[in-house]
């Protein structure tokens, strides 16, 4: 499972992760609330190029995606989903205090909550 979402990943070298994180041939059942997420809490920018991901990052996407879909479904059926959200649809960001920046991005072009401090864009 692991190995071929890293498999898939490398074979995509110019993709953004905002765009692979959507991408269900590679991270089935992640929709954009998770996408949002995943890449705030592993402080990746989404419009980092999976190339240029460190090695670090790469994994920590392919987990937290897995951790946090298996996370949503539990919160969704007890109803506190928003409760959890640290990026989607906030204003501030709760680790800097600085503003999270809504943008439409990628191929995908979904919409997408980001800070632009501290989730670093690796290109
Ligand atoms: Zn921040």
């Amino acid at each position: 499972m692991h190995l071929k979402q890293k498999k898939k990943l490398k074979e995509n070298p110019d993709m953004l992760v905002c765009d692979a994180l959507l991408d269900q041939q590679i991270f089935s059942g992640v929709g954009n609330i998770i996408k949002n997420e995943v890449l705030y809490r592993i402080k990746v920018h989404p419009e980092s190029t999976v190339e240029n991901l460190p090695v670090k990052q790469l994994n920590a996407l392919i987990k937290e995606a897995r951790n946090y879909s298996f996370d949503f479904l539990v919160w969704k059926k007890a109803f506190v989903l928003k409760k959890h959200w640290l990026a989607h649809k906030q204003k501030i960001c709760k680790r800097d205090g600085n503003s999270i920046v809504k943008k439409h991005l990628g191929k995908t072009n979904r919409r997408t909550f980001y800070c632009e401090v501290c989730q670093v864009k690796y290109v």
